[in-house]
């Protein structure tokens, strides 16, 4: 054990920031660390970059993956004082990941590890030692909104600025105003963007942001010449996993040592590969497993005599979105360690090889494994996905094989569709991937794609995100920062107009935000916050579920609410139905057909039984806690246990954050709490309703169905959405699925080999002018129409005749 020394105060400079700590901080640091920090490139620049950093109000820095920008420049500003003075050092991630694994090595690194925090969306260690703050950008961007001016910071790191990630570009904006204001005030920030080597230019040469261009400063690393191999041939879609196993299993046995890493799209893939793997390659001598690492996932299927069957599950389902952090249907929480505490035994075989998975979403210990170097006499494999590309730097990798792949999610901005595809990275990733092979000496990459594909299909770079996603939540979040007028602020790259656009009637349909000149468009005459959008904007969710917690309030319903937000942002709760072919699929099938009674039995009557899937939800989180939530009840009862854990740590984590704002110290979270009954359950489907808006879908009537189309039995089932042209159809999964109600409502659309509505509720059509009276049109009744006596209301009135959306669906008066 080594003792943190105390600080040995130099006194070299002075500095005039009265935000900065006048002196230089003395670290002593593990004679390993030492070590390996000597052979970073950018330690040898140490001085060029706090020259630039005293000098200058904003800086950029850019360099090569792995030249340690991110574990270093955060100690050197630490050294120079920037977080013994009044303010810390906060350093911005768009990646979950990398915010928890940096702060680590960070800590590890200056030996004062209780000094360096993280803070992500839900979790972190922020305690009051905390000198250095790793958050991700959705977290800064979220400080904005109660500390517009950053008084807590004396510099900001940006950094993985070429990620692009909505925040990201937003927070870029944000501080190039907020470093003049705070200069105004004498108490300067300074900001620092860093980036890899592609594409500063829109930061750097960006008139809009700086008016003065930052200096940047480039950090030329040594980097070993990497040969680029091509694959003659193009896998078709289905076969590049294939591909890679085979290109792995060549090197492994034919070319000298040295780790390989290998690029595949998620989660899913990265455990397919692995387990092939391992059945291929186990370890020599019976050994203890380190850490877990080589055991496989619980209640994984064996991978045995099957080949890559991923298809079965839709894109999306059970695997995540290997990107930024703050996607609200992205998979939570890591990994539970407890989960794969299993020990395991290697058995004997001829060739080792050092099998290990790195994603986002693995445990952070599990994750620290690729650092280390692989058991002596085996060869390391890490299959990743892009988190290896620029946030993590993998050592001792001599080979990369490169799928071209990775999994984008793609929005239709007219219809909101979302999906999840698989597509060609883009030049820029590509070469990323292939420079990992050439760090600690001359390496190879193999792509598996040949190179007129390269060349006509790959685009140079990935587009911004934010030309590429809805943004209702960042604009809600700027609101909330009184930026009134969206379309002057200065992005590094502006969003399209037409996506603004929806953001904004979004926004105003949730009331959260109000016109500033009626009659014109949010986005040209702007709007401003509403009270109700400020209290959204403080709920870490997307603007609807926000809107259902501001609501919430009332015949004990929220922690309904929490739980069900918690539900329908963790994926698959239940165990999907598989349709392989395969022998396990039988048996799931069967169990598919009891999941589905098991669903049935979940729901009720009445209103109860009109919340639908997401009265199933509640029921089947509620009676998990009631149960303990044990494996064996799970299994019983077709449920994903790490799934209920996601879920259980998410709604604990959303109740804090409302006990936050609501400052009240009552208790939300209660195992013991009884289902919702008839009259809550109404309730919650109203305000299920107000927030979801326009996701109401009309069956078909039968007058409708078309005899000449080829499928007419399929149209028997279809539904009507309000901005699509396309039918949509009820999942087969949802409990609602043979009751076929007129008015439907649903979370969300995804695409298959139809289009499903996803967690479907009955609604009554007579709820739409009430609690939607902004999709309404609302006509004056007509002259001739006859006065009559309303019974329920006891009064004479006259008819007014209504329709809702876009296909003018009359309404019931
Ligand atoms: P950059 O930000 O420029 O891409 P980093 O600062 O992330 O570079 O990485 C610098 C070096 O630190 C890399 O060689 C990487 O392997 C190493 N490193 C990062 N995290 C860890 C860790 N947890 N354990 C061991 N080495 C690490
Ligand atoms: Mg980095």
């Amino acid at each position: 054990g080594l003792e943190v020394h105390s600080d040995v105060i130099l006194k070299k400079e002075k500095s005039a920031n009265p935000f900065r700590g006048k002196h230089n901080v003395l670290v002593e640091r593990l004679s390993e660390v030492h070590e390996s920090r000597g052979k970073l490139p950018v330690v040898s620049e140490e001085q060029a970059v706090m020259e630039a950093i005293n000098e200058n109000p904003v800086v950029i820095i850019c360099g090569e993956t792995g030249s340690g920008k991110t574990t270093q420049v955060p100690q050197f500003l630490y050294e120079a004082g920037y977080a013994s003075g009044n303010g810390i050092i906060g350093i911005t991630e768009p990646r979950r990941v990398a915010a928890i694994s940096m702060a680590k090595r960070v800590g590890y690194e200056l030996n004062r590890s209780q000094e360096v925090s993280y803070q992500i969306r839900y979790e972190g260690n922020v305690n009051p030692k905390m000198r250095i703050k790793f958050m991700t950008d959705g977290v800064l961007t979220r400080e904005l909104a109660s500390d517009f001016l950053l008084q807590r910071y004396s510099v900001v790191v940006i950094d993985e600025a070429h990620e692009r990630s909505v925040y990201t570009d937003v927070l870029i904006g944000l501080l190039s105003r907020i470093v003049i204001l705070r200069e105004k005030r004498g108490i300067p920030l300074k900001l620092i963007i860093m980036s890899a080597t592609l594409r500063v230019e829109d930061f750097a040469e960006n008139k809009l942001l700086f008016s003065v261009p930052p200096p940047v400063i480039q950090i030329d690393s040594r980097q070993f010449p990497v040969s680029v191999h091509f694959n003659k041939r193009t896998p078709t879609e289905g076969e590049y996993l294939e591909e890679a196993y085979k290109k792995i299993c060549k090197i492994h046995k034919e070319l000298p040592a040295g780790g390989i890493l290998v690029f595949v799209t998620g989660q899913q893939e990265v455990h397919a590969l692995c387990s092939r793997l391992r059945e291929t390659f186990p370890f020599r001598e019976s050994r203890r497993c380190p850490s877990g690492s080589q055991v496989e996932e619980t209640g994984k299927t064996k991978m045995k005599g099957v080949k890559f069957k991923l298809d079965a599950y839709p894109v999306s389902a059970l695997d995540e979105e290997e990107g930024i952090a703050h996607v609200d249907d992205e998979d939570l929480l890591g990994t539970d360690p407890s989960t794969n505490a299993r020990e395991a035994t290697f058995q004997a075989a001829a060739e080792p090889m050092y099998v290990l998975p790195l994603y986002s979403l693995l445990s952070s210990d599990k994750q620290a494994l690729v650092f280390q170097a692989a058991p002596e006499g085996s060869r390391k494999c890490v299959v990743a996905t892009n988190v290896a590309e620029t946030s993590i730097t993998i050592p001792d990798i001599k080979y990369v094989v490169d799928t071209g792949k990775t999994k984008m999610k793609l929005y239709d901005r007219n219809t909101g569709l979302s999906t999840f595809r698989v597509m060609w990275t883009s030049k820029a990733g590509a070469n990323q991937r292939a420079g990992r092979a050439g760090r600690t000496s001359a390496g190879h990459c193999y792509r598996l794609y040949s190179s007129a594909v390269f060349n006509d299909n790959f685009s140079q770079f990935t587009p911004p995100e934010i030309t590429r996603r809805p943004i209702d939540d960042i604009v809600l979040q700027m609101k909330a920062m009184n930026i009134e007028k969206i379309i002057n602020f200065p992005f590094p790259s502006p969003p399209n107009r037409e996506s603004l656009m929806v953001a904004e009637e979004e926004l105003l349909a949730l009331e959260a935000v109000k016109l500033l000149k009626p009659g014109k468009s949010a986005e040209v005459g702007g709007s401003r916050i509403s009270a109700l959008g400020k209290i959204m904007s403080s709920f870490p969710v997307a603007p609807k579920f926000a809107k259902m917690l501001a609501i919430s309030n009332q015949q004990g319903l929220t922690p309904y609410v929490i739980t069900l937000i918690a539900a329908l942002t963790v994926q698959e709760l239940f165990v999907e139905s598989w349709n392989d072919g395969s022998e396990q699929s039988e048996e799931v099938r069967k169990r598919h057909g009891y999941l589905s009674q098991m669903k049935k039995r979940w729901i009720g009557t009445g209103y109860t039984k009109m919340l639908g899937d997401l009265m199933v939800l509640l029921k089947a989180v509620g009676a998990a806690d009631f149960n303990g939530a044990t494996e064996e009840y799970c299994k019983e009862h077709c449920l994903r246990l790490k799934a209920i854990r996601e879920i259980r740590q998410l709604r604990q984590q959303l109740a804090n954050a409302v006990s936050l704002v609501t400052a009240s110290d009552e208790v939300l979270i209660n195992p013991q709490t009884p289902p919702p009954n008839e009259l809550q359950a109404k309730l919650i489907l109203q305000i299920v309703l107000c927030c979801l808006g326009k996701k109401i879908a009309r069956k078909l009537p039968h007058s409708v169905v078309d005899a000449n189309k080829p499928e007419k039995h399929r149209l028997k089932h279809s539904y009507q959405t309000q901005n699509l042209e396309q039918l949509v159809y009820i999942h087969p999964n949802s409990v609602l699925f043979q009751d076929e109600p007129e008015y439907i409502l649903y979370q969300e659309l995804f695409e298959g080999k139809k289009i499903y509505c996803r967690n479907v509720m009955e609604i009554r059509p007579e709820w739409i002018p009430k609690f939607l009276p902004q999709y309404c049109t609302f006509e004056k009744p007509d002259e001739t129409a006859e006065p009559f006596f309303d019974e329920k209301s006891g009064t004479v009135v006259c008819q007014l005749s209504s329709t809702f959306g876009a296909h003018a669906w009359p309404l019931p008066a």
